[in-house]
């Protein structure tokens, strides 16, 4: 036992993901469920589909591949002192529930006030898109992006909204389409001053 401990880690210093499962490994999991629905994972039209599933979760949670910090690590100072509310509204995203793993299609809204330093604004949305793509519950996902943001750009103030509609309760379970969760997460002056707290708010109907 302690044996195979000691290669695990000897496996883990050189860089080698010893845990994840392989590609077949995957396939063979969703032929089960295949299975398991009442189906035959071997006739024409479903084939194929452990390779695309398991194609798909790829794009799905590739999140996980990505280092949100890095992301916002190239920032510009010349800025000629622009101290106003910087605001990417609408940033559509989808996301899975970590209870389901069903969709989570929704709209994020992120605001800071740049202290002394701005970032892209492509990079607000990468941001976004790397805490999407992981499994996830709403909350936490509000939280991450604007946690991010606060600690690489250290801005006076970071706002995040997020509107979403989770398939787990649109199209399963208690079957409410059209409801959408709001979550928010204030941080900085966002947090302490309500006029900015209200002006960002007022942007985000
Ligand atoms: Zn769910």
């Amino acid at each position: 036992m302690s044996q195979t401990v000691h290669a695990l880690d000897l496996a883990r210093t050189f860089g080698l993901d010893v845990t994840k499962p392989s590609r077949a490994e995957v396939e063979e999991a969703v032929r089960t469920i295949i299975r398991w629905t009442g189906e035959d994972p071997e006739r024409d039209g479903l084939i194929e589909t452990p390779a695309r599933v398991a194609r798909a979760f790829e794009e799905f949670f590739s999140g996980y591949q990505e280092n949100p910090a890095e992301i916002l690590e190239k920032t510009f100072e010349e800025i000629e002192g622009y101290d106003e509310m910087i605001v990417l509204r609408d940033i559509r995203f989808e996301s899975h529930c970590e209870h389901h793993m069903a969709p989570i299609i929704g709209r994020a809204w992120v605001a800071y006030i740049p202290n002394g330093r701005v970032v892209g604004i492509s990079k607000l949305a990468r941001v976004v898109d790397v805490y999407a793509k992981r499994l996830q519950i709403q909350e936490k996902m509000t939280a991450q992006i604007a946690n991010t943001i606060n600690d690489v750009l250290r801005p006076l103030g970071v706002g995040v909204i997020i509107k979403a509609e989770h398939h787990c309760m649109t199209t399963r379970g208690v079957h409410k389409p059209r409801t959408n969760l709001v979550t928010s997460r204030m941080l900085g002056c966002f947090r302490d001053n309500a006029i900015t707290r209200r002006e960002f708010l007022g942007m985000a109907t």
